[in-house]
C-alpha cells in the first residue's frame, strides 16, 4: 500500500507532528484508560484502571528499551478526562497515541480481543465546520492555511492509524489465538478530538468473562498483550 503519509511528507504537506523528533527520535504516548474515580470494567482481583497501568508499563518498558521516547498519560491511579489524555499527546506532540482498554459485556460471555482507530472529529464530513477549537499551534503560518494542513495531517494519521490497528489485532492473535480476534473497528463513540496523530484504542479482553478475566489477572498473560502492543507499534515506526 502507497503510505499516504510519506507522499505527503514528500510533498511538503505534513508539519512535525508526523515526522520523528529533533533527534530522530520516536515518541510515543500510551494512555492505560480510566483511573481515579473510573475504575472501568470489573474483574477477578482487579480492575479495568489496574489492569490498564499494568500493562502499559510494560509497554512502555519494552519501547524504552528499544530507544523510543515513551509518555504516559499517567502513571498512578487518578482520574483524567478524554480531552486531558489528548492534550499531553497534542502538546509533545506524539508520533503516536495508544489507548489501552478492557472490555465488558452484559452477559459476561463475550471475549476477545479488538482495536479501534480513534477519528479525528469531524474528518470524513465538513471537518472544519464541526471542529471548533481544536486548531494545532502553527507559528507564522495563515490561520486559513493552518485549518487545510490540519484536515490533511489528519486524513494521513487515519490511514496510519488503520495500519497500526491491523499490526495490533495481528500480534494479539499470535499470543491470544485466532478464536478472540473481533477484528478493526472503528465507529462514532471512538473520536479523539484534535489530535492529528495516528491513535487507536486496544481492547485487550473481556475483564468479566469468568474464564478470560482470570487470564487477564495474570502477569504473565499481561505480559503477552503487553509484548503484543509493543511489537506492533515497534514494527509501525520502524517502517
Ligand atoms: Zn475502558
Amino acid at each position: 500500500m502507497v503510505k499516504l503519509a510519506t507522499t505527503l511528507a514528500m510533498i511538503g504537506l505534513l508539519g512535525t507532528t508526523a515526522a520523528a523528533g529533533p533527534s530522530g527520535t520516536r515518541r510515543v504516548v500510551i494512555d492505560p484508560g480510566h483511573g481515579g474515580s473510573n475504575a472501568g470494567a470489573k474483574g477477578p482481583g482487579l480492575n479495568e484502571k489496574q489492569l490498564t497501568l499494568a500493562i502499559a508499563t510494560l509497554v512502555g518498558e519494552r519501547l524504552r528499551a528499544r530507544g523510543v521516547d515513551v509518555h504516559y498519560t499517567r502513571t498512578d491511579d487518578r482520574t483524567l478526562t478524554l480531552r486531558q489524555r489528548v492534550a499531553i499527546a497534542d502538546r509533545l506532540p506524539a508520533d503516536v497515541f495508544v489507548s489501552i482498554h478492557a472490555n465488558a459485556s452484559p452477559t459476561r460471555t463475550q471475549r476477545g480481543y479488538e482495536t479501534f482507530v480513534l477519528t479525528a472529529r469531524g474528518i470524513d464530513v465538513d471537518g472544519r465546520a464541526l471542529r471548533g477549537d481544536t486548531t494545532t499551534p502553527r507559528p507564522g503560518v495563515d490561520p486559513e492555511i493552518a485549518l487545510v494542513l490540519d484536515d490533511v495531517e489528519r486524513g494521513a494519521a487515519q490511514w496510519e492509524a488503520a495500519d497500526l490497528a491491523v499490526r495490533t489485532q495481528r500480534a494479539l492473535r499470535e499470543r491470544r489465538g485466532a478464536s478472540g480476534d473481533r477484528g478493526v473497528r472503528q465507529d462514532a463513540h471512538h473520536v479523539l478530538l484534535g489530535a492529528t496523530m495516528p491513535a487507536i484504542l486496544v481492547e485487550v479482553g473481556f475483564l468479566d468473562h469468568p474464564i478470560e478475566g482470570r487470564e487477564l489477572a495474570d502477569p504473565a498473560i499481561q505480559a503477552k498483550l503487553a509484548g503484543a502492543i509493543d511489537e506492533a507499534i515497534s514494527d509501525q515506526l520502524a517502517d
